[in-house]
């Protein structure tokens, strides 16, 4: 996970009273995607002012959109929650990466060549989740 200490250290901006881990455009702190946005730990909403605590990472645009309501105040604890969340949003294209090649050879083609197209995106779904799990238990 990123460095709770990093608002210790000289060269880290406060904005809003947020640690700034990482750079907007750089890799997700989730997931490692090119991040567009602003994740807040623990969210603004929930926050006490004394919370010395509070650090914003990058995130991509589908991470951040996953974790709009998701209240878990810890870096950790938003990663599960997001990887969760990710899993049933792409809960489709997951289970299309178990078909068979026998199953897929019975499809038309059209039906075939939109399946493999799921098929590649519940991989790259299968990599993300991997990324956050990893996030997640990093010390
Ligand atoms: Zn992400």
């Amino acid at each position: 996970m990123p460095d709770q200490n990093a608002h210790n250290h000289p060269g880290v901006a406060h904005k809003g009273g947020y640690a700034k881990i990482g750079e907007l455009g750089g890799p997700c702190a989730y997931c490692g995607c090119i991040s567009g946005e602003w994740d807040y730990i623990p969210p603004r909403r929930r926050a006490p002012l004394s919370d010395a605590r509070r650090m914003k990472v990058p995130v991509c645009l589908d991470c951040g959109n996953a974790l709009q309501h998701v209240a878990a105040d810890t870096f950790d604890a938003r990663a599960i929650e997001l990887a969760h969340r990710l899993r049933h949003r792409y809960r489709s294209a997951l289970s299309a990466c178990r078909l068979s090649e026998d199953e897929l050879a019975e499809l038309g083609d059209n039906l075939r060549n939109r399946v493999q197209a799921t098929i590649e995106l519940g991989t790259a779904i299968e990599q993300r989740l991997i990324v956050i799990q990893n996030a997640a238990r990093a010390p």
